[in-house]
């Protein structure tokens, strides 16, 4: 083995092999890969190989795409076969609900170019003759689904990658790692030391302990899982493949394997397997079968595919595989460990391996994963993603594999977690909390505690009327909602606008304002959206996603300011909450001594103020676009405040709102959020926050792409649309159609209860800025009229939120 490498992938599964490749690919050469057995000796010699390209995201599902994809291409330039099937795949439908859901996937594939095919029971067992079609409303057809072999793949990528130059060493295990304080590594293993600039964990199975070696906690489970394969089936001799199938209801997949079937499970008893430590001796190893525990899918199975009740079972398969929280892999740089990269926690090796490979290389390489990633980026999560937590979601997230998730549902597994102190309060009136971050964060109100429930529906649900009543007290009086849930940085020093100025595209206000910014890439794609409330010269307040908090870091530390400025992160100190609508201002007035009127407290103010007697800081902005306040205060007093603020509004009409009305009345005025309009593969011009990027103001990260933008126009427009809907709204990912084609997709959607109207935020491409008709938006499955607006329905000249 050689001692020195520009990388070393450890594991040679068919992640870190599919790494390796796309290393080798993107130029890299001198590219080692470690693997402590065989290729293949964890997760991946067992697996059924099965591929399709749906995923819930779809920036993940074009990354699935690609896979898919790239397996011919593989094939010629290895030599070694990946033993690729493509049958076509089927998904049944055995409720309406379900069907809807099919639906609405079959819409999403449109604009990702896929060819899927509502079919009826009928014709479903015409194509798929095993299932008995009584227990079936319908299915959706992709022709492009199928299944590899595990050890081609894996060797295929090897193969390829060595030919690109890499080096694979088998046999050996990594027993440590040590960092330098260049930023490089030293790999200690169990054959030699190797030194490396980079690392990258592809440990799979063993990824939480290779984490460990860095003092990284991983968020990452395995869990066990089963599939069998039956004995030959008379049905299927000499007939073409069988289609690859899933079955929502029974919670099974199938494909044919030679002669038999091969089914799995994703069951609701999930086991976890070795929950704290993966043993090192467990290689090229399986589990006791236990049928016992997937009898209830096995039972459902046996009646949708009766044929297969009459053959016995060949084989049973028990092996373990591993899962992050929300089921996406892990991907990317972790922040606070330089050069250290991880490949985890892919729970569809074969459909996203090479996404993920692809994504990975072009990141160590570039400088960016060339793809918007934040679906998979290891960012996404934080602290709070403990080995506790990890395993309650892993768990609920196993047993829901099949199942549908509604736009408007919460999961409940490991909560309530995180709670600020006003969490009983709202509760005593009602609220119904949604986890965001493992955080409990008010989402509506209800009448009573018996109804404190959400229907979950695709439709509009329950919570339609509250949210109504809420934005109308907004609107028409005052609203009270908890923003604790936002994210926060405080820099200070000198050169904190210096620094600020550079990785923000906005100017840094004055002492006392606030400034709303985008922060874009060196491509000028927009990676977040700021808004800064400069307190002094030297300390500017920042408020963010809170979810994006971890790849904030990790940007800051990537483009660290200079010594003397600090950047700290305190989201979880200060807690907030906001007061809006047309006698917000009266309401705040009589709790500070300070004039709050327009002149003395313009529209973008920010303050510390004390407020009764609580120290606070006291920002004048409201993302709701009406008059408003942000209230920020460290912890302890927030009880107080919130007593403070609901005692003195009784008198102004005051309501408590939740994030659903606070994001129907955000998308009333057109106002974007990120992970929805806000995304790394958007351009601020075309997100419309082109009059947040100050070009004048010196060098800033992303300017050079962000100038041309400008002059370009660029390619996309994020606009707003009124849609004819009148029992269901979009809520995301749909698509937009013109004049008979699919030319963009919907990034938010809600009903708009101010303007009385069905509403859509969504991207088109730049040609059709000027088009006000001629659109459809498909929601559940059916094309709906839909005008783009040329100015936001609510407010448009922002009268209200200036007032
Ligand atoms: C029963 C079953 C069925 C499945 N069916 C499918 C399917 O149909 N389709 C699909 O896409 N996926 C399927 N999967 C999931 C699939 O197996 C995984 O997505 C995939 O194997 C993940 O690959 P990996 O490379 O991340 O992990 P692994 O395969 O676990 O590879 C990690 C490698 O790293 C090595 N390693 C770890 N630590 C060290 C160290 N310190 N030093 C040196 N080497 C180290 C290990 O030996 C191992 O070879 C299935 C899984 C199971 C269990």
């Amino acid at each position: 083995m050689k001692s020195e490498a520009r990388v070393v992938v450890i594991g040679g599964g068919v992640v870190g092999a599919s790494v390796l490749y796309h290393l080798t690919k993107a130029g890299w050469k001198d590219v080692l890969l470690i693997e402590r057995g065989e290729l293949t000796c964890g997760s991946t010699w067992h697996a059924a190989g099965g591929m399709h390209t749906l995923n819930g995201d779809p920036n993940v599902a074009r990354l699935q795409q690609y896979t898919i994809n790239l397996y011919k291409e593989l094939e010629e330039i290895s030599g070694q076969s990946c033993g690729l099937h493509m049958p076509g795949g089927i998904m049944l439908a055995g409720t309406r609900e379900r069907f809807d859901w099919l639906k609405m996937a079959k819409a999403r594939g449109r604009y990702l170019g896929m060819q899927l095919e509502l079919i009826s029971a009928d014709e479903a067992a015409r194509v798929f003759p095993i299932i008995d079609k009584r227990h079936f409303v319908g299915a959706l057809l992709d022709p492009i689904e199928g299944h590899v072999d595990p050890y081609g793949v894996t060797h295929a990528y090897a193969k390829a990658a060595q030919i690109g130059g890499a080096q694979v060493v088998r046999h050996t295990r990594v027993t440590d790692l040590k960092a330098r304080g260049d930023g490089s590594w030293d790999v200690i293993t169990e054959a030699g030391n190797v030194h490396a600039e980079h690392v990258v964990n592809a440990g799979g199975l063993w990824a939480r302990e290779v984490g460990r070696m860095v003092g990284l906690e991983l968020p990452i489970l395995a869990m066990q899982h089963q599939y069998l394969i039956t004995e030959d089936l008379p049905a299927l001799k000499g007939q073409k493949e069988l289609l690859t199938c899933i079955d929502f209801e029974g919670e099974i997949y199938t494909r044919q394997e030679r002669g038999g079937v091969l089914l799995g499970t994703y069951e609701r008893a999930g086991v976890p397997w070795s929950p704290l430590q993966t043993p090192w001796d467990f290689t090229q190893s399986l589990l006791p079968e236990d049928l016992d525990r997937i009898a209830p899918s096995l039972e459902v199975g046996f009646q949708h595919f009766p044929a297969l009740g009459e053959v016995g079972i060949r084989k049973v398969v028990n092996g373990p595989f591993t899962f992050a929280p929300d089921g996406n892999p892990l991907v990317g740089p972790v922040r606070g460990l330089r050069n250290f990269w991880v490949a985890c926690g892919v729970m569809a090796g074969f459909s996203q391996g090479g996404g993920v490979g692809l994504a990975l290389s072009q990141w160590m390489v570039e400088g960016d994963p060339g793809a918007d990633v934040w679906a998979m980026d290891v960012a996404r999560y934080g602290d709070w993603a403990t080995l506790a937590y990890t395993n309650a979601k892993v768990r609920e997230n196993y047993s829901r594999r099949f199942r549908i998730r509604f736009p408007n549902e919460e999961l409940a597994a490991a909560r309530p977690l995180r709670t600020t102190p006003v969490y009983e309060r709202l509760q005593a009136e009602h609220a119904v909390f949604g986890d965001y971050c493992g955080l409990e964060h008010p989402l509506w109100f209800a009448a009573s505690a018996a109804q404190a429930t959400e229907d979950i529906t695709f439709h509009r649900s329950n919570a339609h009327p509250q949210v109504a009543a809420e934005c109308q007290a907004v609107r028409e009086a005052a609203g009270l909602l908890e923003i604790s849930n936002y994210g926060k940085f405080e820099v200070t020093g000198p050169g904190t606008e210096e620094w600020l100025s550079y990785v923000m595209a906005n100017r840094v206000p004055r002492v006392g304002r606030i400034a709303l910014t985008p922060m874009l890439n060196e491509r000028g794609k927009l990676i977040g959206d700021f808004t800064l409330c400069r307190l002094s010269a030297q300390r500017v307040f920042l408020i963010c996603t809170y979810a994006a908090e971890e790849y904030y870091r990790r940007w800051f530390e990537r483009h660290a300011p200079p010594p003397g400025v600090t950047v700290r992160p305190c989201a979880m100190e200060y807690v907030g909450l906001s007061v809006a609508g047309p006698r917000s201002r009266a309401l705040l007035q009589g709790l500070v001594r300070e004039d709050l009127s327009g002149a003395a407290f313009p529209f973008l103010s920010f303050r510390p103020l004390d407020v009764g007697m609580i120290p606070a800081l006291v920002g004048r902005i409201s993302f709701t676009g009406d008059l408003g306040y942000e209230i920020w205060v460290t912890t302890e007093y927030q009880r107080a405040l919130y007593d403070l603020l609901v005692g003195a509004g009784a008198e102004q009409g005051l309501k408590l709102f939740g994030g659903r009305a606070l994001n129907t009345m955000r998308i009333e005025k057109s106002f974007g959020t990120w992970a929805r309009e806000y995304r790394p593969i958007y351009g601020p011009y075309e997100a419309g926050l082109g009059r947040f990027v100050d070009l004048k103001k010196g060098e800033f990260i992303g300017r050079a792409a962000a100038l041309e933008e400008r002059d370009s126009g660029g390619a996309l427009r994020l606009v707003t649309f009124t849609v004819d809907a009148s029992d269901a709204d979009a809520s995301g990912d749909e698509p937009i159609w013109h004049d008979g084609k699919v030319v963009g997709w919907v990034t938010s959607g809600a009903y708009g209860h101010s303007v009385r109207q069905s509403l859509a935020l969504g991207y088109v491409p730049a040609a059709l800025t000027n088009e006000t008709s001629g659109f459809e938006i498909e929601i559940i499955g059916e094309r709906r009229k839909a005008l783009r607006q040329p100015v936001a329905l609510f407010d448009p000249d922002g009268t209200r939120m200036r007032a």
